[in-house]
């Protein structure tokens, strides 16, 4: 696949990225549902403007980083979130998520990830 990592945190393609969208994105036909997926429990739909997303509930660190997402290629805000999972370890506290974008102005398509690790 043609993923192009811009960092340890975002990738680009103009095909879906991350296993969840490569398995849902186009099946979907709600905004935003919730389902086990590959043993986590992901948000994922035709997509939901990412400061109205779910996701800002979930993490902290999400509600800061979810809302400024913009596109990989074009840089438009004007995105829509299609998928995302988030999750704080029981053990060590630390705080991980996924989620991918899709630009409404270029149809692209832009992951980030997060391991908050110390
Ligand atoms: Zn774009």
């Amino acid at each position: 696949m043609d993923v192009e990592y811009l960092s340890d945190s975002r990738a680009r393609s103009t095909h879906p990225i991350l296993s969840a969208t490569r398995h849902f994105y186009g099946k979907d036909t709600e905004p935003c549902i919730i389902s086990d997926f590959e043993y986590q429990q992901w948000y994922h739909g035709t997509g939901v403007s990412p400061k109205d997303h779910p996701g800002n509930e979930l993490l902290r660190v999400l509600k800061s980083h979810l809302p400024g997402s913009r596109c990989g290629y074009c840089e438009s805000d004007d995105v829509l979130v299609i998928a995302l999972q988030g999750c704080v370890h029981p053990m060590s506290g630390d705080a991980y998520y996924d989620y991918e974008i899709v630009c409404k102005q270029c149809g692209k398509f832009t992951s980030y990830s997060y391991a908050e690790n110390d």
